[in-house]
């Protein structure tokens, strides 16, 4: 899936329509909590400038619905975080395809941020004469919004479907996403081992398939376990199951033969609390009146044995309920084999992206998307039109 990135094409008087992903979290006084995205877009804008072109930045903001709330979601806070950053002006237009955002397109500034590409009902239909306009704005087109890569949004397809003749590039970011969560898992270094946890089996059946057939060794955890235990007969207690995936469940296990692998111990507790009464059963042996909220010991050490002797290491999923200790402990244990080994390693993005940070390990891994259900979907397999229609490596 190799795609040319922004820096194999000629950027000198260029002006670069670049979809960001600023889709940042903001508190009741509009004040970003977290700038991530945006620091994580600086790579790709920089190149831009410093090759003599122009940006011309364009994002979605949450969900606004048009109900005259809508100023919530302003991309304004992002644009003046963006301008602190690059320690350079940056222009905001108060719309998307209107008059200000014409202005400042045609202004001499080199970075324009235009407003929530969402105040515009054609970016969630893919409204063709939405996604001209924006196309009309630029000579280039570049995508390094990873966290929408699987949408279909007008911004994502329609806008470069409208740019059809000119370049297509990805960004730095999104060029990143896909060497790890795409590139190589095509041909990985073995042994391959994939750790899946998590709330629900059903989120992840995709993703399980699909690492079934290529992994070595597929480790499960979380509250998925469970519903896999109750598909062997097992008893779970008052454990977080889905009982109408059983089925499913039972044909993972059959599918995944010995590559499948699951707890052989549980750390749970009376109730869903730190302080509750706390026990180490037997995987399948919870009694009633406990619920399961950890791997066990045992299990903590055969999956970070596992991770140690692999050459490639997937994570997507926490072990247990990490957001209330004593219930980190497996995945803290997880996450310490993983920084540890010398593996190429790859953390999925959303709940296991936070569980690495907060246990300090992400500078220790090799890689941790940015996408929650983008790299899901591409740990899935699944092949993305917003990126597909982008120009090729020859
Ligand atoms: P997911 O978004 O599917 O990756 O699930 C992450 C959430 O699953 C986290 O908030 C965890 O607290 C939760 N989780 C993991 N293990 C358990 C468990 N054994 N019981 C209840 N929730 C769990």
């Amino acid at each position: 899936m190799a795609k040319q990135t922004i820096a194999d094409i000629p950027l000198n008087g260029k002006t670069v329509l670049v979809r960001v992903d600023f889709n940042v979290p903001l508190d009741e006084s509009q004040q970003i909590t977290d700038d991530r995205r945006i620091r994580m877009a600086l790579p790709t804008i920089e190149k831009i400038l410093t090759g003599g072109g122009r940006a011309v930045l364009i994002s979605h903001l949450g969900r606004p619905e048009g109900n005259g709330q809508d100023e919530k979601f302003s991309l304004q806070p992002a644009a003046d975080r963006l301008s602190e950053l690059l320690d350079r002006p940056v222009a905001f237009a108060k719309d998307t395809i209107g008059v200000d955002a014409r202005q400042k397109v045609d202004s001499n500034a080199e970075v324009v941020v235009l407003e929530n590409l969402r105040f515009n009902a054609g970016e969630k239909t893919g409204d063709i004469n939405f996604a001209e306009h924006l196309a009309g704005f630029a000579d280039v087109y570049c995508n390094d919004a990873f966290g929408t890569c699987h949408r279909t949004d007008a911004s994502m397809v329609a806008v470069p479907k409208a740019m059809q003749g000119k370049r297509r590039v990805v960004g730095f970011l999104v060029a990143r996403e896909i060497e790890y969560l795409s590139d190589i898992l095509a041909d990985p270094a073995r042994p391959f081992v994939a750790i899946l946890g998590g709330a629900k089996v059903s989120d992840k059946i995709g993703v399980i398939e699909n690492l079934l057939g290529i992994c070595d060794h597929v480790l499960i955890g979380g509250a998925m376990a469970y519903t896999f235990a109750l598909a062997r007969g097992g008893h779970v207690g008052d454990s977080l199951v889905e009982p109408d995936k059983v089925e499913l469940a039972k044909q993972l296990l059959q599918d995944g033969g010995e590559k499948l692998i699951l707890p052989v111990d549980t750390h749970c507790g009376d109730t869903f609390a730190a302080d509750c009464n706390k026990q180490v059963f037997v995987a399948g042996e919870i009694p009633a009146g406990f619920m399961g909220l950890d791997i066990g010991p045992q299990t903590a050490s055969h999956y970070a044995n596992l991770v140690a002797d692999a050459k490639t290491v997937v994570w997507n999923g926490p072990m247990g309920v990490f957001e209330m200790p004593p219930f980190d402990a497996g995945t803290r244990a997880v996450a310490e084999a993983i920084a540890d080994s010398d593996a190429i390693s790859i953390i999925g993005g959303g709940d296991s992206a936070a569980a690495i940070e907060q246990l300090g390990f992400a500078d220790q891994v090799s890689h941790v998307s940015t996408g929650g259900g983008a790299s899901l979907a591409m740990l899935e397999g699944k092949n993305f039109a917003a990126v597909e229609m982008l120009d090729q490596v020859d």
